[in-house]
């Protein structure tokens, strides 16, 4: 195992203000890079990640807690993406929680017509506490009165965030019909279906944009070092620079970066999956996550070959039995192994390991640190259990549940 390949994957949540679009944006992206072939209606329930729906449907129950897929951005290598479920009605803080915990980064919701509503502010509080890195997506820019500038402003002046466009829409409410990348120095047009047609920006773009490119460049370099030398010496600023540039500083919690779309039109899906990709970070990009152990903290840094350490965050049910979904933070989990259960004070064999790709499971024989794996066959398993070796065992999660003091899904 190349721990370089931990760098192309990415554990990410969609997290949102209830009705902004979380539900149809998750849809439109397991459409997108095609784990689903099939788009169902939000109004009817049918949508992928409404698990109750599908086990109707379908007769099988993904919990959606963790579904994987992948993409690839233009000329450059695949990436595995790992779409982690949010609580919807969480009855439990501590749900909540462990959500974020488990996710590396997070696409935000917001809606252009409404900008940010309460839950935002709430669970956008709640991310930045647990140094999640994120980026924002202004969703429904063809309905009447939407206007990505108020999503920016409200993010400033409500979430006191440091928003960046890294790009600009083309027309606005039903003409809302494209998107300018200033990083990437494309334009991306859409049709109506869902079609896209991207082209490298002309003369006449240039003439149009390289002014908020600048404003842009200006914003970041105030937060980076490489680029803000590079921009006080007026040297040239390629795309690879600045979009590394932004990637850092968005690591490190400085800005977010903003698109726009209308994830029910299918408009602004793939500007978002390559921003998911270039902006959000990989499990090697987290700090190292802190254990208790018998001999005091411990420090876990994402290493395939360190001791095993895995957080049960959620268990879902299915047809052949129940799946317990853990991330691996350390080590490599293999189908056959005995691991030690830090709730249940006890050893269990570690039969069947799946990944769940859309509404389907499939058999894995070893998962490995950055990694979301299912357990499958666990009668009784339980979210919050740290399961490690036995010779070295590990506590991630000592919290205790607490009641509710938010809702937002
Ligand atoms: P959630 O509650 O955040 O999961 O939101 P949903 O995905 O269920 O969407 C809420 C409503 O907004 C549904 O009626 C969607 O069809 C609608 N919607 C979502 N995205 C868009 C969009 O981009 N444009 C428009 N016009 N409607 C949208």
């Amino acid at each position: 195992m190349d721990t370089r390949s931990l760098l192309r994957w990415r554990n990410l949540g969609v997290i949102a203000h209830v009705d902004a679009g979380k539900t149809t944006l998750t849809e439109r992206l397991l459409w997108k890079t095609g784990a689903i072939h099939r788009m169902g209606e939000v109004h009817d329930g049918a949508t992928t990640t409404d698990f109750q729906a599908i086990e109707r449907a379908r007769g099988i129950t993904i919990g959606a807690a963790a579904v994987q897929t992948h993409w690839t951005p233009n000329g450059e290598p695949d990436h595995r993406l790992t779409l982690i479920d949010t609580p919807g009605h969480i009855d439990f803080a501590i749900e909540v929680e462990r959500s974020l915990r488990v996710l590396d980064g997070a696409v935000v919701v917001f809606s252009a017509v409404d900008g940010v509503q309460p839950q935002s502010e709430t669970v956008w509080r709640q991310a930045r506490r647990h140094g999640v890195p994120l980026i924002a997506f202004a969703n429904k820019m063809d309905r009447i009165g939407a206007t990505f500038d108020t999503v920016l402003e409200q993010m400033r002046d409500k979430l006191g965030a440091n928003p960046w466009a890294i790009g600009v829409p083309i027309g606005s409410e039903s003409s809302f019909d494209g998107w300018v990348d200033l990083i990437g120095r494309t334009v991306e047009h859409w049709e109506d279906g869902g079609a896209a047609v991207r082209r490298p920006w002309n003369a006449d773009d240039d003439a149009a944009y390289a002014a908020q490119r600048q404003q842009l460049i200006a914003a970041v370099a105030e937060h980076d070092d490489a680029l803000a030398s590079a921009y006080i010496e007026e040297r040239e600023i390629d795309d690879a620079l600045l979009r590394s540039a932004v990637r850092r500083a968005t690591l490190a919690g400085k800005g977010v970066p903003v698109l726009a779309g209308a994830a029910f039109k299918t408009k602004g899906i793939e500007p978002l999956l390559d921003a998911i990709v270039h902006y959000l970070p990989s499990p090697l990009d987290r700090p190292p996550v802190i254990a208790e152990s018998d001999r005091g903290d411990v420090e876990l840094a994402p290493d395939p070959s360190g001791p095993l350490a895995g957080l049960v965050f959620k268990i879902a049910h299915h047809d052949h039995g129940p799946l317990a979904f853990v991330r691996l933070y350390s080590g490599t989990l293999k189908a056959g192994d005995a691991v030690w259960c830090s709730l249940g004070q006890r050893t269990r064999r570690v039969s069947r390991l799946a990944v769940v790709q859309a509404n389907r499971t499939h058999d894995v024989e070893q998962a490995y640190a950055g990694e979301i794996v299912a357990i499958l066959g666990w009668k009784d398993a339980v979210s919050g259990e740290t399961l490690s070796d036995a010779a070295h065992p590990l506590v991630l999660e000592s919290i205790q549940a607490q009641p509710a003091v938010l809702s937002w899904r």
